[in-house]
């Protein structure tokens, strides 16, 4: 398909000071989890993005300075020339596509924990340590020249290792930003005070990295515009006025918005291109190049951006992860095999976990390198000539089918009891604010549809029809359930009182498929911490329930903090009325009468008695893996049947985040012709052993 010509617009080239990008497609620094420290990775990593035909690639934030240490995260320092060796190495992979290569550098100031370096945290002010546990060092007149000194250095060693674009980072309240806000810099010297003195450190860092680089680099700054920039006291108008300022030392303004929990806002929250009525009003500041984020993935609405003359580039973190091929797809109008990003922030929350990064829509992200998997690309598999059947279409049995269906296998079924494809994302993506997760179901259905793979949906498969199937190799991906008896981390004996056969007590299922309690006060049980209680909570509250959440963890949903959600996913259920009472064990559900009230008995934070009446409670206590036919088909020794393995996917073998059971999916359609397919292979880490 020739590419739609409204869309043209999007591979303009665009020149950057001295260097020029191939298209308007910039994938702008975000973690990997590889930093300086796993080379091969962080290349392999980054230059998927530039053969999928992203024009420029960013490397994470890259630390100038020993005192600027992130441990236990990861960054890209840039302290020596041994880290400006291991980055070359991504420099050349992203050069190899055509690419520009961008490296982030950056000083963290008091939001650094210098946790290995043990150096004292600098700041404007020491009041500016806002990390807990201890006060930050204000800086001399020495320690800012000095900073500026690294800057330089490392600017110069960024150069040489062959990178386009160096930075100059001052989003996200690190050192710079923390220089601009009042309320983090009290200085009364040239560095503190009007905002000429506050971004004089900025500037002034600019200036020497310009006059240093300059002719060989394009410079970028990358600042945030709106909503305290990651710090309170920054906002809108003054940003501009310091861009209006910097606008002669800067060839791209890279332009975020807020606290990132904004900055990178969740689908859950926050629509495509919320950050618009802010990024694009720097133009009114500039007439330098801009890049603004916007979780971006639709052409058309890409095409507008840049038609609306605001900004001059798409920048992406979250879409680039999910599909590295996005531009490349848009050039051929291949549209409709964009993988798109659900704006779940598993990727983020794998970085606040301190894992490599990894999304839910593309399992190859982040194991190009570790396991040589391509996100487009599929040898072959030897015994393709074997007829396959996978049992179960949930995100686990629809990415295996997808994958074996790219390898080239004459013969894959995937049979689904439910009337269509999807398993828990079927419910799941009808709930409050989860729409987008769709997205997941419905970029697997679209492959499906065009691969050699027969969907037959409406199909429960028993272990006698299977063993009668016609299939040499079976995949059970028959996911999992929540559990109706109150089974729960800690517990391993039913609740007493749990039975989700009783009218008062519900499983998540039962009640995405319509069943509700009685009377009006429900609870919504909660030790999985995730988004399902506050989903379950949200959606009886829009129907008029009043519902308390009784959750075992000291906060609300601790996991979605790890997403950036945390705070915000609170806040909406305030708003809908629900009630939390936290740190709090439910131990018993007791019974009155048939009809209730019932109460629910448990132990609160301290190990005192608790109870609480309500007229049904939602148990979102812990799911059990549906492995019976597993265990049915193995037990029957399936060989004589033609047989010759029965392999176990997703949630049937052991429940976890949708993004695992993809992964777990992807996996074995990968390996399935190697030895010990049941297994995952051996992948690549760094360094090599010694
Ligand atoms: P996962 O996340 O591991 O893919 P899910 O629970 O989301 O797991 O999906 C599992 C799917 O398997 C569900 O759609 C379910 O209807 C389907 N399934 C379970 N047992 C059978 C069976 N015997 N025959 C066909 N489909 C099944």
């Amino acid at each position: 398909m020739p590419m739609d010509p409204r869309h043209a617009i999007l591979f303009e080239p665009v020149t950057i000071g001295c260097k020029t990008l191939p298209n308007r497609f910039y994938q702008v620094p975000h973690a990997s989890g590889f930093g300086s420290g796993r080379p091969r990775a962080q290349a392999a990593f980054r230059s998927i993005k530039a053969e999928g035909g992203w024009g420029g690639v960013c490397v994470e934030y890259a630390a100038v300075s020993r005192d600027s240490d992130e441990t236990p995260e990861v960054s890209a320092d840039l302290w020596d020339d041994d880290d400006a060796r291991a980055l070359a190495m991504t420099a050349g992979a992203v050069h190899a596509h055509g690419a520009l290569a961008g490296l982030e550098l950056f000083h963290g100031g008091a939001a650094s924990s210098n946790g290995s370096s043990r150096s004292a945290r600098l700041a404007p002010s020491q009041v500016a340590s806002f990390q807990s546990g201890s006060l930050a060092k204000e800086m001399t007149l020495d320690d800012i020249q000095r900073v500026q000194r690294d800057w330089v250095t490392a600017a110069k060693r960024a150069a040489a290792a062959g990178f386009d674009i160096v930075y100059v980072y001052g989003a996200h309240g690190y050192l710079l930003t923390q220089f601009l806000s009042p309320r983090t810099n009290h200085r009364t010297d040239g560095y503190g005070g009007s905002l000429a003195n506050r971004g004089r450190f900025w500037l002034e860092t600019l200036t020497a990295v310009r006059d240093a680089v300059g002719a060989e680099c394009a410079v970028a700054t990358r600042i945030g515009v709106h909503g305290a920039a990651g710090l309170p006291g920054i906002e809108i108008d003054e940003m501009l006025a310091l861009i209006g300022m910097a606008s002669d030392l800067v060839d791209l303004f890279d332009v975020t918005v807020g606290a990132w929990p904004e900055d990178s806002g969740t689908s859950r929250y926050y629509p495509e291109g919320h950050q618009r009525p802010w990024t694009h009003r720097v133009r009114e500041a500039t007439a330098k190049p801009v890049v603004a984020v916007g979780r971006y993935s639709t052409a058309d609405l890409m095409a507008d951006v840049i038609r609306s003359g605001a900004v001059d580039l798409i920048g992406s973190a979250r879409q680039a992860i999910a599909d590295p091929f996005l531009p490349a797809k848009i050039a051929a109008g291949r549209l409709d095999e964009v993988r798109e990003c659900t704006g779940s922030n598993v990727c983020i929350l794998r970085e606040e976990t301190f894992r490599h990064v990894g999304c839910v829509q593309n399992a190859t992200a982040g194991e190009e390198f570790r396991r040589g998997w391509h996100p487009e690309r599929f040898g072959p598999a030897r015994n393709a000539s074997r007829p396959v059947l996978v049992v179960g279409a949930g995100p686990a049995g629809m990415e295996c089918a997808v994958v074996l269906g790219r390898r080239g296998f004459d013969s894959v079924h995937l049979v689904e009891a439910e009337p269509e494809i999807g398993g828990r994302l079927r419910w799941t993506r009808r709930l409050p604010t989860l729409g987008d997760w769709g997205r997941i179901v419905d970029y697997r259905a679209v492959q499906l549809a065009r691969l050699p793979v027969e969907v037959i949906t409406g199909r429960t498969l028993t272990a006698a029809e299977i063993l009668g199937y016609g299939a040499e190799l079976v995949v059970i991906a028959t996911g999992s359930t929540w559990r109706g008896d109150g089974v729960q981390p800690g517990y391993p004996a039913p609740m007493p009182g749990a039975d989700s056969g009783l009218p008062h007590v519900l499983t998540p299922e039962q009640v995405c498929a319509g069943k509700r309690p009685a009377g009006q006060q429900v609870a919504v049980y909660d030790t999985d911490g995730y988004y399902l209680g506050p989903a379950m909570a949200e959606l009886l509250a829009g129907e008029g329930f009043e519902v308390t959440v009784v959750t075992t963890h000291p906060v609300l949903s601790p996991i979605s903090d790890q997403t950036l959600e945390g705070e915000m996913l609170r806040d909406h259920l305030h708003r809908a009325g629900v009630r939390v009472v936290h740190a709090t064990t439910v131990t018993g559900i007791v019974t009155g009468s048939a009809v209730g009230p019932h109460c629910l008995t448990g132990i609160d934070r301290y190990g005192e008695p608790w109870t609480m009446t309500c007229d049904g409670v939602v148990l979102v206590t812990q799911q059990v893996s549906s492995d019976g036919l597993y265990h049915e088909l193995t037990a029957a020794d399936p060989e004589p049947a033609g047989i010759s393995a029965v392999y176990r996917i997703g949630d049937a073998l052991a429940p976890r985040m949708i993004s695992e059971a993809i992964f777990d999916g992807h996996r074995l359609g990968r390996e399935i012709d190697l030895p010990d397919p049941a297994l995952p292979a051996p992948y690549l880490r760094e360094p090599a052993a010694l």
